[in-house]
C-alpha cells in the first residue's frame, strides 16, 4: 500500500472520528477493526494500514481521565450521604462502580485511538504519513 503524507486526503469530521473509534473501528476508514481480541489492538487497521499506536502511551491519558470518572461518581455519592452499612449494600455499590468501567475498556481504547488519531490529522508530522483513504 502506498501511504505518503502527500497523498489526498477527505476531511473526516470530529465526531464521526469518534463514533468510528467508540464503535471499535478504524477511526481512518472505519472498516478495519480496531482489535484482534477483546482487549489487544491490531497494529495497523488490516483495511487501510493506519498505524493505530504511532507510540505506545500515547492513548494513555484518555484512560486516565475516564477510569476517575465512575470513581468520582462514587465519591460524589459517599460525599452526600451514601454509605456502605453491609455487604449486602456494599457489593451492589462497587460492581456499579468497576462494572462498567471494565465493560468499557475497549471501546475507551478505541475512543482513545481515535482522540489521538484526529490529533494527528491536526498536526500532521511528516514521519507519520496517513495511508489514503478507501474510495
Ligand atoms: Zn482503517
Amino acid at each position: 500500500m502506498d501511504a505518503g503524507a502527500a497523498a489526498p486526503q477527505r476531511s473526516i469530521d470530529f465526531w464521526g472520528a469518534i463514533r468510528r473509534g467508540w464503535s471499535k473501528t478504524c477511526p481512518h476508514c472505519g472498516r478495519g477493526s480496531i482489535f484482534i481480541k477483546w482487549n489487544k489492538p491490531h497494529r495497523n487497521c488490516p483495511a487501510c494500514g493506519y498505524l493505530f499506536e504511532r507510540d505506545y502511551g500515547d492513548v494513555w491519558w484518555v484512560w486516565i481521565i475516564s477510569d476517575r470518572i465512575p470513581i468520582a461518581i462514587g465519591i460524589v455519592v459517599v460525599y452526600f450521604g451514601f454509605r456502605v452499612t453491609s455487604w449486602k449494600v456494599g457489593v451492589p455499590f462497587f460492581t456499579a462502580l468497576v462494572l462498567p468501567l471494565v465493560l468499557t475498556i475497549p471501546r475507551r481504547f478505541g475512543l482513545a485511538i481515535a482522540l489521538a488519531y484526529l490529533s494527528r490529522r491536526r498536526w500532521p508530522d511528516s514521519n507519520d504519513p496517513m495511508p489514503p483513504l478507501p474510495v
